[in-house]
């Protein structure tokens, strides 16, 4: 765990959140301040800063991520008109925090640019 992060702060226990799925390596929680109805933050349980620090050996965990958004999707109830998968990497990818978390978002229409 890293200490000052806020992500190994929630898997930790230490800042509540409002977790709607976990497993031994993987916490999703709903965003503090949603851009959408259904706003989850998927994240690993061990402290990896971002993409840009993924290891070879780590594909499968960047796989499970993508996997646990598809079935909260589902449970949601976003799966069947569509949802917007996001990772922010580094400062200007607009990460604001250095845990690697993979955004679920749906329940509008999402705009079909990027940025
Ligand atoms: P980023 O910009 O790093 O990709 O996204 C970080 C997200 O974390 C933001 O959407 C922000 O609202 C959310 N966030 C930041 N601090 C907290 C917190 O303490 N609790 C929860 N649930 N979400 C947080
Ligand atoms: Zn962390």
């Amino acid at each position: 765990m890293a200490e000052e992060c806020i992500f190994c702060r929630i898997i930790a226990g230490e800042i509540p959140a409002d977790i709607v799925f976990q497993d031994e390596d993987f916490l999703a929680f709903r965003d503090i301040m949603p851009k959408a109805p259904t706003h989850v933050l998927i994240i690993p349980k061990t402290h990896i800063t971002s993409v840009a620090e993924l290891t070879e050996e780590q594909q499968r965990l960047a796989g499970r991520l993508i996997m646990i958004a598809k079935n909260l999707a589902k449970k949601e109830g976003i799966a069947r008109k569509g949802y917007r998968l996001v990772v922010n990497c580094g400062p200007e990818g607009g990460q604001l925090v250095p845990h690697l978390h993979l955004h679920l978002l749906g329940g509008r229409q999402m705009d079909a640019r990027l940025g």
